[in-house]
């Protein structure tokens, strides 16, 4: 069970009156949560089969626009609706909102009740069930980073998203003094994320005024994901409930560091752990070398999955811990993939590109595939780098831009064949989408740079 409720506890829960409303969700290609609120007595009579929900929402943006240019759905084809389907493993009581419990769906085709291929959840099963095919199950750990700020989300709009003010004055990277003062904000975090299930580890200050970091034990990939974005959503409620906004834009402010989603992989056989091989080289197991070169080989093809946005581009600086090199390294946090654990049974590989804005079903479905790849072609790993990889030259960077980046995954061969074509021509779409909506802006930068001087 994956959730912290059985349908038949919920059941209970309403007859007796403690909860009254589910929330009926599942994730969207930006990684949010979109769904209906269920009078709880409905759900557990009827809504428990299945719900609906208009299909442009796999379609469409951060803003909610209708782009055209997608198969799957347009004005054209009318906008139809889709299924969702309740996955009853996953229920769980909300601790933070009253009353409430949540259930995540599976998205399926209106007519034929198939999964939707280009739907997140069912993008990451996919490669999770190739994986169990080779006989393996993958342990991933996705770490959560994001500013907190003093006022709240609506003060911040109203004010047109300037004089933004940080919730700390100062860097407080592992900072007991500085987070103690944040825990009025951070500990209903912890204890009612912790409650609704997730394993929740510890949070810390991060290197940067107002920067907080959370992370959550590993688990299964499809667990791993759904946590991630539970606790997104939750982080930005609890932060909401007390009056503060917080962010996951990887770069909210050019002078300011960024925040960063690192995904910790293992791949486990029965329940053991197949990466280590005490007489490996570093403890690493031949099936940890394959996974990791496939991992690094493609990492290109894949970096949209990892940096979605124009923005997650910006984080990318040298000296700033957000590396772009498709090299890796023991314990190095410059290089785009560490080592962690080696020698031991937690012997891992840590991705360190994406920054917080990545969808985790989406970036884990394609390091997933990238590292089935590597093993299927028994890929060479190279040696590890050394020292400040920032300054190796001979070391490959991912694509710089998201223009670039749409173009790598638009003529990935390797992605195509992993994902199916038409989810590489849908997510290309989402790409191109977001260059051009930045390209038709004007953008407060270039006013203030040449309005009076150009
Ligand atoms: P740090 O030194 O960064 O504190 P941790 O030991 O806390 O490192 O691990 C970082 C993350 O890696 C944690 O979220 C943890 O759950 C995860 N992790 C630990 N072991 C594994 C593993 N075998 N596979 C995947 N993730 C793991």
């Amino acid at each position: 069970m994956a959730g912290n409720m059985t349908f038949e506890a919920l059941k209970a829960a309403v007859k007796d009156g403690t909860i009254d409303t589910v929330l009926t969700c599942f994730p969207d290609m930006q990684g949010r949560l979109m769904g209906k609120r269920f009078h709880a007595v409905n759900f557990v009579k009827t809504s428990f089969k299945e719900t609906h929900c208009c299909n442009y929402l796999l379609a469409t943006d951060l803003e909610m626009a209708t782009p055209d240019g997608y198969a799957a759905t347009s004005w054209q084809s009318g906008y139809g609706d889709y299924i969702m389907a309740p996955d009853l493993t996953t229920i769980r009581r909300l601790p933070w909102l009253e009353g409430t419990a949540m259930v995540l769906c599976d998205i399926l085709d209106h007519h034929s009740h198939e999964p939707v291929p280009h739907s997140p959840r069912q993008m990451l099963k996919k490669q999770v069930a190739r994986l169990k095919a080779l006989g393996f199950d993958a342990m991933m750990a996705t770490e959560l980073e994001f500013f907190l700020f003093a006022q709240s989300f609506d003060d911040i709009r109203k004010g047109g998203f300037r004089d933004m003010q940080p919730i700390s004055g100062y860097n407080e990277d592992y900072h007991i003094f500085q987070t103690t003062k944040e825990e009025g904000v951070m500990r209903p975090i912890r204890n009612h994320l912790f409650d609704a299930g997730l394993p929740v580890e510890n949070s810390k200050g991060e290197a940067e005024t107002g920067q907080e970091e959370l992370n959550i034990r590993y688990a299964d990939a499809l667990d791993c994901a759904d946590h991630h974005t539970i606790a997104k959503n939750a982080i930005k409620e609890i932060a909401w409930q007390h009056g503060h906004a917080a962010t996951f834009l990887p770069k909210w402010h050019h002078d300011k560091v960024g925040s960063s989603s690192h995904v910790h992989q293992s791949l486990w056989k029965d329940d053991a752990p197949a990466f280590h091989d005490t007489d490996g080289d570093l403890g690493m197991s031949d099936l940890m070398r394959h996974y990791m070169a496939g991992l690094i080989a493609y990492a290109p093809d894949y970096t949209f999955f990892l940096a979605p946005y124009i923005n997650s581009y910006k984080r990318f600086a040298k000296g700033t811990f957000a590396p772009t090199k498709t090299v890796w390294s023991v314990d190095n946090r410059t290089a785009g993939f560490r080592l962690c654990g080696d020698g031991t049974k937690g012997i891992r590989v840590e991705c360190r590109i994406g920054g917080s804005d990545l969808n985790p079903y989406l970036a884990q479905a394609a390091m997933l595939a990238a590292g089935i790849k590597g093993i299927e072609d028994k890929m060479d790993l190279a040696p590890p780098t050394k020292g400040d990889v920032y300054e190796d030259a001979k070391a490959q960077d991912i694509p710089q831009t998201l223009r670039a980046a749409t173009e790598t995954l638009r003529n990935s061969a390797f992605l195509r064949e992993a994902m199916g074509d038409d989810v590489i021509a849908h997510y290309t779409r989402c790409a191109e989408w977001e260059q051009e909506e930045f390209d038709r802006v004007v953008t407060d930068w270039e006013i203030a740079r040449g309005f009076e001087r150009a």
